[in-house]
């Protein structure tokens, strides 16, 4: 997944141009910046090869989806329906909103299982919130049909499988929003940056107001600018965003390299006994950022990351037992310890999430490995790392 892994003469050529001029911010000083308006520039060029109208640069991944969501008019009180699985960023943007994340199980895509999500809106649901976790996406076609029967909300969490396919059209473009990371480990980075892409031209307005302190935009004397709604600020830094023109300038490259690796190492474990991949749903392309498997018990796959590791393997990860990336791990949300108060049907709801039953997540979760596909391994490494998960999942 790592674009940090392809930092280079691109990415340093892009950030010199905006350390020359100087000017380290997004909007004003046009007289200084000789033409530079590195985040407008990238703005326009990831619109265009997600094959959208409209994309938002902001400070983060988490920004983005907190900006994603209020632009489509979502906030205190309304529900958000997301997975059991993902990074902690899914709730901690819902609950910056005063909103309320409602956790629901995962299937065997490792994503929002759409009949759980079916059996969790209530009248406050407002969005759903699939994330595509570790290079595959969730059953989008299920979820759209459900979001247009009840009016909600489609936002695609596409942080971690940028560049994957639904139906032919980009991840994060076949929901109402988008969105996506560019911190330091996603599959091309900014340093710290994250994006909102949408077709819906009011969203895009909203969003670009919503990030900057409710700025209109309009005009050349940014102190002389209106305020038509509240905002605050989420924006990016010019210098973020050069580094992402950078990193955009290789996307293709780089998805072609993760692609032939995951398929080295994807072949190694094809047709070994116990394993199964996990499901892309139909018409979907992956953005092979991992190799996801299933082993057939909880205790072969903790036993076999164990195995892995003491041979060698790194970045093999066993989220079940993971800090960040399930609901196992979450204390701090499950006990709502927070350092300011929280609205009392947001604590009641996460104080709650004990007594759910999550059988079927802990079903799929207990028994995946999921293994990084890094882009700077030689032919070597990748045989020689094919051949060690080979011989140690069979012996387990
Ligand atoms: C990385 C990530 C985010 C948050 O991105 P940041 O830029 O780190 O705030 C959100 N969702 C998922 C699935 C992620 O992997």
């Amino acid at each position: 997944m790592p674009g940090f892994e392809v930092f280079g003469a691109q990415e340093r050529a892009q950030v010199n141009e905006v350390l020359e001029t100087g000017v380290l911010m997004r909007y004003g000083f046009d007289g200084m910046r000789q033409g530079h308006y590195k985040a407008l520039e990238f703005e326009q060029a990831f619109a265009k090869r997600m094959g959208v109208n409209h994309c938002q640069l902001v400070s983060s991944g988490t920004a983005a989806l907190s900006v994603a969501l209020a632009s489509a008019g979502i906030g205190a009180g309304d529900e958000v329906i997301m997975p059991t699985f993902t990074f902690v960023a899914s709730f901690e943007s819902i609950m910056m909103l005063g909103a309320i994340p409602i956790l629901v199980d995962i299937d065997d895509t490792l994503t929002l299982d759409p009949k759980a999500v079916a059996a969790a809106i209530t009248e406050k649901t407002k969005a759903v919130m699939p994330v595509h976790m570790c290079g595959s996406m969730a059953d989008l076609g299920a979820l759209k049909a459900l979001c247009q029967e009840h009016d909600l909300i489609l936002l695609e969490d596409a942080c971690q499988a940028i560049g994957g396919t639904y139906n032919g059209v980009a991840l994060g473009a076949y929901g109402d929003l988008g969105c996506f990371s560019f911190d330091f480990v996603k599959t091309i980075t900014c340093g710290e940056g994250g994006a909102v892409i949408t077709n819906n031209s009011k969203y895009k307005v909203n969003a670009d107001q919503y990030q900057d302190h409710g700025h209109d935009h309009v005009g050349s004397d940014r102190g002389a600018e209106t305020h038509p709604t509240l905002g605050y600020n989420f924006r990016i830094s010019e210098l973020h965003a050069a580094v992402g023109l950078g990193q955009l300038a290789r996307f293709d490259e780089i998805l072609e390299r993760q692609k032939a690796h995951y398929d080295i190492l994807a072949a190694a474990l094809a047709d070994l006994p116990g394993v199964h991949f996990r499901r892309v749903p139909q018409g979907g392309v992956q953005n092979y950022s991992f190799v996801n498997i299933f082993l057939p018990t909880a205790e072969q796959a903790e036993q076999a990351q164990k195995a892995l590791s003491a041979a060698g393997i790194d970045a093999c990860f066993y989220w079940f037992k993971n800090n960040w990336h399930y609901i196992n791990g979450w204390e701090h949300l499950t006990q709502a310890k927070s350092v300011a108060p929280l609205t009392p049907e947001l604590k009641d709801t996460l104080l709650g999430l004990k007594s759910k039953d999550f059988r079927q997540s802990d079903h799929f979760m207990g028994r995946t490995l999921s293994f990084l596909v890094k882009l700077g391994w030689d032919e070597a490494t990748l045989d020689h790392r094919a051949q060690i998960m080979r011989d140690t999942l069979k012996n387990i």
